[in-house]
C-alpha cells in the first residue's frame, strides 16, 4: 500500500483513507473483522468522528494492541473551547488512547476566531499544547470557507468533499492545498453514493499525489477491491475520460450531494435521500426506494412549506424545493413505469 506525507503533519499515511461512517451500521464483531482486515491490507488512515454514534468505540475495540501503528482522524462539532475538551475527552475514552493524530472541527457554521480564548480554535490549540492531539484540522463543504481555511494557515489539515463530479472550482482546493502545504482530505469520493464506478471513481482522484480519499467502508469486499485498485492503479485513459464526461453531464453541477446539512425539515422529509431519488432509483437497486416507507417518505414532499430553512444551510447553495418537486414527478412516473400507481392529488 502506498504512503504519502499528509501536508505538513509530516504523517505518513496510505492514499487510500478508511472512513468509518459506515461502520456504525455493522456489530461490534463485525467492525473489528473489517477494521482489521483493513489494517492487513495496508490502510493506516482511519478517519472517524463523535457524532458517528459507536465508530470511535469500534476503531478503539478493534485497535486496543495496535494504536501506535495506525493514524486516527476523528472530528467534532464542539462550538466553545470548553465544549471541544469535553467532547475530545469522550472520544479519546471510546478510542482507548490517550492522544488522537488528527483532531478536525466537523463542519462549523463559520470560521472560528483565533483571537477568541473561548472559540473551538482555542480548545483544539489547548488539546494540542496538551499533547491529546498531534496536529489540527477542519471539514467543510463550503468552497469559500475551504479556501479561508487554507489561507489563514490555521490548520493543518482539510477536510472537503472531492470527486470526479467535483467542479473545477473545486478542484483548484488541491492545488492551494499543495502550495500551503495543507494535507487534504478527500471526504465522499463516491459523491454520497451517486457515483457507483468504483474504478472510475478511485482513477480519477488517484491523479492527485496530495489528496488522500477516506473511502467509507462497510464491508472487507469493498476493501478488497480498493485495495487491488491501489495496488495497481489505473491509467486515466481515454476511455475513462470519456466516462468521466459523461458521468458529469448526466448529474449536472446542480445536484444534491446528500451531505444532510438541510435537516432537519420541519414537513419531515428526507431530503438527503429525497432530493436524490432520480439518481438512486437509476444507480442503485431501485426496488429498494419503492416500498409503502418509501412512497409515504417521497409523497411528504407535497407537505413542504417553503420554509427555506433548507436552502439557506444548503452549502451548495441548491434550490432544495424545487429539485425535491422534481424528484417528486419523476418517482411518480418512474413507479408508474414499474406497474405502481402513486396518488398523484395533492393533499
Ligand atoms: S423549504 Fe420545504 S423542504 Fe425545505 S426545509 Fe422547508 S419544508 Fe422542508
Ligand atoms: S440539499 Fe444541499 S444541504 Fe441538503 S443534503 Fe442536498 S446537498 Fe446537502
Amino acid at each position: 500500500m502506498r504512503r504519502v506525507f499528509l501536508g505538513k503533519t509530516g504523517l505518513k499515511v496510505s492514499r487510500t483513507g478508511f472512513g468509518a461512517l459506515p461502520i456504525q451500521r455493522v456489530s461490534i464483531q463485525t467492525a473489528s473483522k473489517i477494521l482489521n482486515f483493513a489494517y492487513d491490507s495496508g490502510i493506516n488512515f482511519f478517519d472517524t468522528a463523535r457524532g458517528y454514534s459507536d465508530s470511535e468505540k469500534k476503531i478503539g475495540i478493534a485497535f486496543k494492541n495496535k494504536r501506535h501503528n495506525i493514524i486516527i482522524a476523528t472530528k467534532m462539532s464542539g462550538k466553545t473551547k470548553k465544549e471541544i475538551l469535553d467532547l475530545l475527552c469522550i472520544s479519546l475514552k471510546q478510542l482507548k488512547t490517550d492522544y488522537v493524530d488528527i483532531l478536525q472541527l466537523h463542519n462549523p457554521e463559520t470560521l472560528p476566531d483565533p483571537s477568541d480564548e473561548n472559540s473551538s480554535y482555542a480548545g483544539l490549540k489547548e488539546a494540542q499544547k496538551k499533547g491529546m492531539v498531534r496536529f489540527i484540522g477542519i471539514t467543510t463543504h463550503k468552497l469559500q470557507d475551504a479556501k479561508k481555511s487554507i489561507k489563514s494557515c490555521m490548520f493543518d489539515t482539510l477536510q472537503y468533499p472531492l470527486s470526479l463530479l467535483s467542479s473545477d472550482k473545486e478542484l483548484r482546493i488541491i492545488d492551494i492545498c499543495q502550495k500551503y502545504n495543507i494535507g487534504l482530505i478527500a471526504m465522499k469520493p463516491l459523491c454520497g453514493g451517486l457515483l457507483t464506478d468504483i474504478n472510475l471513481a478511485f482513477s480519477f482522484l488517484w491523479q492527485f499525489e496530495n489528496v488522500i480519499p477516506i473511502w467509507g467502508i462497510q464491508r472487507i469486499k469493498e476493501i478488497k477491491q480498493i485495495v487491488e485498485l491501489s495496488e495497481n492503479p489505473p491509467e486515466i485513459s481515454a476511455d475513462l475520460k470519456k466516462r468521466i464526461r459523461q458521468e458529469r453531464k448526466e448529474l449536472g453541477s446542480s445536484f444534491c450531494r446528500g451531505c444532510g446539512y438541510c435537516l432537519p425539515c420541519p414537513a419531515e422529509i428526507p431530503i438527503s435521500m429525497a432530493a436524490r431519488m432520480k439518481f438512486l432509483l437509476r444507480r442503485s437497486p431501485y426496488k429498494n426506494f419503492l416500498t409503502p416507507q418509501w412512497q409515504e417518505n417521497m409523497l411528504k414532499i407535497r407537505n413542504c412549506t417553503n420554509c427555506g430553512s433548507c436552502k439557506s444551510k444548503c452549502p451548495y447553495n441548491l434550490d432544495t424545493p424545487i429539485i425535491l418537486k422534481d424528484m417528486l414527478d419523476d418517482y411518480i412516473e418512474f413507479a408508474r413505469n414499474k406497474g405502481i400507481i402513486i396518488n398523484r392529488r395533492e393533499k
